[in-house]
Order: structure tokens, then sequence, then C-alpha cells
């Protein structure tokens, strides 16, 4: 049984340390290895937290405490919010490995639905889609790619109904097909197998229900109670038996939801729109949402200003799980927010206001995102850009600064020009800036008000030179910023126990002499017993006669205490190797 710790939605490294019983410096360490630079004050967020307990391979399972009813549970939320009232569609969520066919899927439904006619089709990439299968609805929710996946976990658990999980005929189940299929177990939500490409020649459907069987889905022909459809989302073979059977699984649960209540749903994207400020898309999931009604989001609220389905078509109002485009935010709900309507202006604002005071004294606001973290992670073994936007005052300055900026790129970071132009810094130059999270540079332009204004909104910054190089060496700085830091190990000498003074749960205390090289108070150390190692700890105390002392170098005898995790039983003629562990940043 793993040992099952509470934090907060946020925790000090410090605090961290101090609840799994580790030595603070073996947590930085281990962000250091993710490429993350943290004090022992630096906040991480739960899911960071969760990752580096499961690279330290340790046995302890971390729970969220619930800090405010602003993220209640999933699934006391879905029962109290859809035990009562008239039917509602189903919301379902794609998954599955990538390139198994998902996007095609979704496209393939969308295309075909009534929907698309009625507002001239997709422009643009939304996470949510409701279509129309003969007289009822369906609303689709697409998945972010897997190196997202762990962050949006907890809140696509909070919004979805069924998930779909699409496995090619011609692949078989991979890794995230099994990924999408816990997260359906622990979500605690009904999954409907599509088969997809059965239009190949390479589709063996049997091997795929066999790979199902063994992760214990046993389909109905296999004996089993999941349903599964065999479909190619390029014929479109299939399709429209997966949607029957979709909103045939989805009737056994009886969704519902109370429509004559305050509408409420959950945020499930929100980005900055030029001319529109906050843009939220959200999931109604009891109410009515009507144009001007006054929303509560998190730290945030609105007066709904347009109210659009995902396809940009502008509604006068939204039921239960139709999924929306809300503009009138006064700041950028956050991602998994609930949102509330209330009766008026002064409410939402009082509730907003609390919750961000809420926020703020738990450290909601969060210094480091897990998907950050995992963003590094997948990325260690890439190069970093920096991106950049360049606007000069003619050509010749342009084409020199883009010259020498070509030759800063090393194999560990590189800088990449998104956009370059003459003349001033536009709208469109910081529009691109913000979207491609570029940094501005101008050569000699300059920056109207207006612009500085939306910079600062936009959290872009722009900067202009009048001296090339000073514009060069400013690039440089950034990138050696992103060259990950190197975790340099240092042997600095060793130690034979003569003597063992204490041995208890979480220190050792021994002594003998320093055979070659220091002990320093601080530094890490080996233990080894013949070829074994049997510990590695930090050593909190170094000692020489009564005093404490910083350091003790080869030939005296000494004693130390060792900070350890679990009991160590130290031995006369053990050897000690001490290290340093140092973060050297790189230059360019
Ligand atoms: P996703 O990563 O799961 O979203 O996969 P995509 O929808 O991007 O599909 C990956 C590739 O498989 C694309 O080249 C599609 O054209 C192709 N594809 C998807 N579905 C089918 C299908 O049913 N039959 C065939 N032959 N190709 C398909």
């Amino acid at each position: 049984m793993s040992r099952i710790i509470e934090i907060d939605d946020a925790v000090t490294v410090g605090k961290l340390a101090e609840l799994i019983d580790l030595p603070v410096t073996q947590i930085i360490g281990e962000l250091f290895k993710s490429g993350i630079l943290a004090t022992v004050n630096e906040r991480i967020d739960f899911d960071t937290a969760s990752i580096v307990i499961g690279e330290l391979g340790l046995d302890i399972e971390l729970k969220k405490r619930e800090i405010d009813k602003v993220l209640p549970d999933s699934r006391e939320r879905k029962k109290t919010l859809g035990s009562k009232g008239d039917a509602r569609p189903p919301v379902v969520a794609i998954m599955g490995h990538v390139d198994h066919g998902k996007t095609s899927l979704l496209d393939y439904i969308c295309s075909s639905s009534t929907a698309k006619h009625e507002a001239g089709g997709i422009t643009q990439h939304i996470s949510a889609y409701k279509i129309d299968h003969g007289k009822r609805s369906i609303t689709f929710l697409d998945t972010p790619g897997h190196e997202a996946f762990s962050a949006i976990r907890e809140h696509a658990a909070k919004l979805t109904d069924l998930v779909v999980i699409v496995v090619a005929a011609d692949d078989g189940v991979k890794p995230q097909t099994l990924e999408a299929i816990r997260f359906a177990n622990q979500a605690g939500v009904k999954l409907v197998v599509a088969i997809n490409k059965i239009d190949k020649p390479e589709a063996d459907t049997n091997r795929v229900l066999q790979q199902l069987a063994d992760q214990n889905i046993l389909v109905e022909s296999w004996g089993g109670d999941t349903v599964c459809v065999e479909v190619s989302a390029k014929t479109g073979k299939g399709v429209s038996d997966l949607l029957d059977m979709i909103l045939l699984v989805s009737d056994v649960e009886e969704l519902k939801a109370e429509t004559n209540v305050p509408a409420t749903g959950l945020i499930i994207e929100a980005h900055l729109e030029k001319g529109r400020g906050p843009v939220a898309i959200a999931l109604v999931e009891a109410g009515n949402l009507k144009k001007g009604d006054y929303i509560v989001a998190g730290g945030t609220y609105a007066r709904v200003r347009n109210l659009e389905n995902t396809l940009g078509g502008a509604i006068d109002e939204a039921g239960p799980s139709t999924p929306v485009i809300i503009t009138g935010f006064k700041e950028m709900p956050e991602f998994g927010d609930v949102f509330n309507s209330v009766k008026t202006e002064k409410e939402a604002r009082n509730s907003a206001q609390t919750t961000a005071k809420i926020r703020q004294e738990s450290g909601h606001s969060l210094n480091i995102s897990s998907s950050e973290l995992i963003r590094i992670i997948d990325r260690k073994n890439e190069v970093n850009e920096f991106n950049v936007i360049i606007k000069a005052d003619v050509q010749g300055s342009l084409t020199s600064v883009i010259d020498s900026i070509k030759s800063l790129d090393t194999p560990l970071v590189a800088v990449k020009v998104v956009g370059s132009g003459i003349g001033s810094i536009t709208e469109r130059d910081e529009h691109l800036a913000s979207t491609s999270n570029s940094v501005i540079y101008g050569f000699n332009v300059d920056v109207s008000t207006n612009i500085r204004q939306l910079a600062i909104r936009d959290g872009v910054s722009v900067r202009t030179y009048k001296i090339i190089y000073e514009l060069i060496d400013d690039i440089k700085k950034e990138m050696t910023e992103l060259i990950p830091p190197e975790i340099v190990k240092e042997d600095i000498g060793r130690l034979l126990v003569r003597g063992i003074f204490k041995i208890a749960k979480d220190e050792v205390i021994c002594g003998g002499e320093v055979t070659k090289g220091k002990v320093l108070t601080g530094c890490r150390a080996k233990i080894f017993r013949g070829e074994d190692e049997i510990a590695d700890v930090e050593v909190t105390k170094v000692q020489q006669g009564p005093q404490q002392v910083k350091e003790v170098q080869s030939g005296n005898m000494c004693g130390i205490s060792l900070s350890t995790e679990s009991r160590v039983e130290v031995q006369e003629d053990d050897r000690i190797e001490f290290y340093t562990l140092e973060v050297v940043k790189k230059e360019l």
C-alpha cells in the first residue's frame, strides 16, 4: 500500500520535501533533471509534484486537498447536476493513439452533420462540437495530444459522459490507447471502441479485439459488454452506426440536466482575440445560458456580450451539453473553471474577487505548471527555440540583423525568425508575437502607444534598439537562458567509518577518518560496503572534536550526521564517498 499524502493545489519545494521526508536537495535535483531551476521556496503545482514523486520512484500517492468549492469533485458534480430534469445530449471524448484517426473521424462526423450547412463549415479548430444525428444531438470533445494529456485529465473527467477509443485496425492497441482506457476507467465513464481504418487491406480487426481482451475489454461478439463498431473515417463506413451506438450506450446512463436553473458549466478553452478581448469556450451543463447574462468563472466574470455556437454562428441561448463561445470576460477565465450565472453584476464581481483572493492566498497562480514540465520532459532531447519577430527601418539593416542572428544557433538552442519586415511594429506583428510566443525586436523603428498597450495586455515583449550589436547581444542573452543547465557531479573526498554513534529512522551519526579530499557540510554521501552501495544520503553536520565545522580535510578524524530516508545500518569499515552536485549554466 502506498502512503497517501495530501497537498494543496500547489506546494513549495521545501514543504514537499518535509512532507515526503526527503532532503530538499534531492527534490531540487530531480527538478533540475527536468530542466527546472527551483529554489526551496519555489511553488510547484500538484501535477508537477506528482511527476517528481513518480520520477523518484517513491511509494507515495499525492492527493489534492480540496481548497474551495470552485473546483468540485467531478463525479459529485455530474451526479448533482444530472439527477433531475430533462434528457440531455451526451458529451463524448474521442481518444486514442496518435495517427489512429481521431481527427479524421471527428472531421467526418462534423462534415456530414447538418450543423456544417447551417454555419458554413468549420473554419477554426475548436475543442468541442455539437452535431445532430437523426433527431438527436451529440457533443464531441476533441482531446489534445498526449503531451498535454496529464494536464487535462482531471478537467476532461469532469466533462465527459462517454469515451470513444479509436484504434487503427492496421496498427492495434498502442500506449496511448492504454492511456485512454485508463482514463475512462478512472473517470468512471463507459467506453465505446471504434476500430478505424477498416478500408485498409492490412486491417486486422481480430488482432485488435484480442489485444483489447488482454486489457480486460471484452466486446459483445467476444461475450463481453463493450460496444465496438468498425469504421472508416476515410470512406465513412460504419460512422452512422457508431453515432447510433453512442446514443444507445448513453441512453443507459439516463443523462439529464435541469433547464430552469441558473446556467452553469465549465470553461474548456480560453484565449485572447484581437478586437474581442478574452474569448472563452465553455460547455453548458445545466440551465440556459443567454446573451446578456452575468456569469462568474473562477476569479473573473462577464456579462455575456456575444454567445456563439462553436462554428461561430450567433445564438441567443444555449442549453445543457452545448459548447458555446463567450465574449465579455473582464479577464481570461481559466481552463477547467466552473462558470455560474448570477443575477447582478455586483454579485458576479464580488464572487470573482473572493475566488481570486482565495486562489492568490492558496498559491493557485503557479510558477511552474505541470504541462510546462511535461513539455520540458518531452523536449529534453530537442533543441530549444527562441522565437523572434524582427522589424527594421530599411532592408539593409533587416538583412544584417537576420544574418547575424542566424550564426548564433547551437545544437542546444536556436533562434527562429517567426516574422520579419520593414516599417513600424504593427498590430499584426503584436498578434503574431502573442500567438507564437515571440519577442518583437525593432531596429530603428517606432512603437505606438496603442501597440505598447496591446503588448502589455497580451504579455508580449517589444524591444527596440538603435545599435545592431546591442540587439544581437540581447538575443544572445535570451538564448543563453534557454540552454538547459547541466548538473555536474564532483567527487570531493572519502572517509572510512571507524565508529557508529547513533542509528535512527532518519539520521545516522558516525565517525571516521577522512582518507582523501574533504567532507563538506551539505554535500552528498554514498555509503559502500565492499563493492555494494548501500545508501546515498545528505551530510547535514560535520564535527571535528566537540566543534561543529564546515569542512574537514583528509588525514583528520571527524564525526558526520547523515540525513537518511529510511534506516541505514552503517557499520564500522564502511566506506563513504562524498560528492557535490552543481548546476552549471552553459554559455552560448
Ligand atoms: P489522429 O492523430 O488520431 O487525429 O489521426 P488523423 O485523423 O490525423 O489520421 C492519421 C492518418 O490516418 C491520416 O493520414 C489520415 O488520413 C489517415 N486515416 C484516418 N482514418 C483513416 C481511415 O479510416 N482509413 C484510412 N485509409 N486512412 C485513415
